[in-house]
């Protein structure tokens, strides 16, 4: 099956620090949200001039989503709790993690 495509069928908060997603072709992963932060994108947690992180482990350990939702059909947004809410996850991406 081609990953473009690919679409989840079910997104489900485990607990204040994980959540689970099942993917259209049945497989099915367990994210923590401090490993998503840890490779947010997004200005506020990486440096986009040097790459650097700007947000240490230490502070996102306990990481929670206030909310996560999709964005189109290629990937989801989520708003942590640490502050950000502008990290957008590409399907793919999280796929490969
Ligand atoms: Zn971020």
């Amino acid at each position: 099956m081609n990953d473009q495509f690919m679409q989840i069928k079910r997104l489900e908060q485990m607990d204040n620090h994980t959540f689970t997603i099942e993917w259209s072709d049945g497989q099915v992963n367990d994210y923590h949200l401090s490993t998503l932060q840890q490779r947010c994108p997004c200005a506020n947690c990486t440096d986009e001039q040097t790459g650097k992180r700007r947000v240490g482990i230490k502070n996102i350990e306990n990481v929670g989503a206030q909310r996560i939702v999709s964005v189109g059909r290629y990937a989801l947004r989520v708003y942590f709790t640490s502050g950000c809410s502008a990290g957008i996850f590409g399907f793919d991406m999280l796929r490969n993690l």
